[in-house]
């Protein structure tokens, strides 16, 4: 604790003190940075300090004792769900954010088959990365904007439901990346991890799981750095008491087929109708087996300690097995898609979505084939600028007040690896008119590399608890 004066027992700090330690080097303690993150969201603390402050933090780097008690300052500083009120395990899941994600729509309905409660407040799409509530809005009537109250009521009822994220929970955290949005301060793992980690935490689930994404498309674009910043939400959500775990997934190129909000609700309802297959899928399994398991290993900790490591090793090999399972059941039975039905229904959407999704959902008037114009193997379909490519045609937005266009966007018909004749249909634009539709065409034409080795690459690349 450093300070000017602490004859009241009170600690009397200076900004400028608390930047110049930082500045340093020095590890800046819990009460001060209550203290500055107070002082910043009265005004006390001047918008120049705590970017001062943030830039000295990532450049310097902040510790884990920081990061963690950065998250509590941030959960400190609004209300939190209290979900003690639901009966089965509460689950909670977050993605890095990437191109093509619609593991939500996914996961969410599996779990709640599953028997567990998942209350799941998302955001909205920005810059080249989806958003959740615009996918789920594309169907019509679909409503995110709900209390609390109706929420719990939901979670009960169906098992899950997807909500957007109330200005109560976390303000600081609200006020704070709009700061490092603009003073270049995003890219830290400490603060992303602390921001992800204090909205997961006040959202009150027992059980958090992670999917950090690596790659061109993703926040963090070297595997070592994804893991670095998995392993740390891990750690913070597990201090906190809850169980927590996570994986790292490539965000080279886009995770499902579909770019655009409408389109990954269609894809997502298509894929919920037949076997599980694709990237996607292995994604929303991964996430899916390591959430249920984690949910339910909490009963059986004591018992499987007691036996030891190897024994330990084997009993969660076996829970991973048995929750995997269960999962693909209520995937190709049918079940998972009829929760998914059910929470649409009870958003004020249309549930016949989940039967008919392309007659449901709306369609852009302008659908255009791009096709190969040699015969070859994919090497590339870059997240990134595919993802950028839908904003351009209406998908996304490049400030949080732009509008959206629901129906436009991407299909992707091939991946990496894949091997494609002369004139096969690379992808699929939906646009709103000619023009942008014959540019999009152009850029994805490029974008859509050939001269692969035909071999594909893996999707999930590390998992971290589960066991
Ligand atoms: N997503 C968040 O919620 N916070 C960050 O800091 C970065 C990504």
């Amino acid at each position: 604790m450093r300070g000017a004066a602490r004859l009241t027992g009170a600690p009397v700090l200076r900004a400028v003190d608390v930047i110049g330690a930082k500045r340093d080097g020095a590890e800046i303690d819990a009460a001060e940075l209550a203290w500055l993150v107070t002082g910043f969201l009265d005004g006390s603390v001047t918008e120049g300090q705590m970017g001062a402050f943030l830039m000295a933090g990532v450049l310097r780097g902040f510790s884990r004792a920081e990061a963690r008690a950065l998250t509590d300052v941030l959960v400190a500083s609004g209300e939190q769900l209290d979900l003690s009120s639901l009966t089965g395990p509460t689950v909670d899941k977050h993605s890095t954010g990437g191109v093509s994600d619609a593991t939500t729509l996914l996961v969410a309905p599996l779990l709640a088959t599953a028997g567990a409660k998942l209350v799941k407040l998302s955001g909205r799409g920005l810059g080249h990365t989806g958003g959740t509530l615009d996918k789920l809005e594309s169907i019509p009537g679909f409503r995110t904007g709900l209390d609390p109250e109706e929420m719990l009521r939901i979670a009960e009822e169906v098992g899950c439901v997807v909500a957007a994220q109330t200005q109560r929970l976390v303000p600081a955290d609200k006020a704070l990346y709009a700061l490092r949005d603009v003073t270049g301060t995003v890219a830290s793992a400490a603060l992303i991890a602390s921001s992800v980690m204090s909205k997961k935490l006040a959202a009150g689930a027992g059980t958090i799981v992670l999917d950090v994404k690596t790659g061109g498309g993703a926040f963090m674009k070297e595997t070592a750095a994804a893991e670095e910043l998995a392993e740390l939400c891990v750690a913070i959500g597990r201090e906190a008491g809850r169980r927590c775990a996570a994986i790292v997934s490539a965000m080279d190129q886009p995770l499902g087929r579909a770019v655009g909000n409408a389109l990954e609700v269609a894809e997502a309802v298509e894929l919920l109708s037949a076997a599980p297959q694709g990237r996607l899928a292995e994604v929303v399994l991964e996430l899916a087996t390591l959430a249920l398991v984690e949910a339910r290993a909490g009963g059986e900790q004591a018992a499987v300690a007691g036996g030891g490591e190897r024994d330990a090793a084997a009993a969660g090999g076996g829970r991973a097995a048995a929750a995997a399972g269960e999962l693909r059941r209520a995937w190709t039975s049918g079940a998972a898609l009829e929760t998914l039905a059910r929470m649409i229904v009870a958003q004020g959407g249309d549930g016949s979505v989940c039967e008919r999704p392309r007659d449901v959902l709306p369609t852009a008037p302008v659908i255009r084939d791009v096709l190969a114009e040699e015969a070859g193997s994919v090497a590339a379909v870059p997240a990134l600028p595919v993802g950028e490519l839908a904003a351009v045609l209406g998908a996304g937005r490049s400030r949080q007040a732009d509008e959206i266009d629901p129906a436009v966007g991407i299909e992707l018909r091939v991946e990496v690896g894949d091997l494609v004749e002369a004139g096969a249909v690379l992808a699929v634009v939906h646009a709103r008119d000619e023009s942008v539709a014959q540019h999009a065409c152009e850029r994805l034409g490029q974008l859509v590399a050939l001269g692969g080795d035909g071999i594909a690459p893996a999707t999930v690349l590390r998992r971290m608890g589960g066991g």
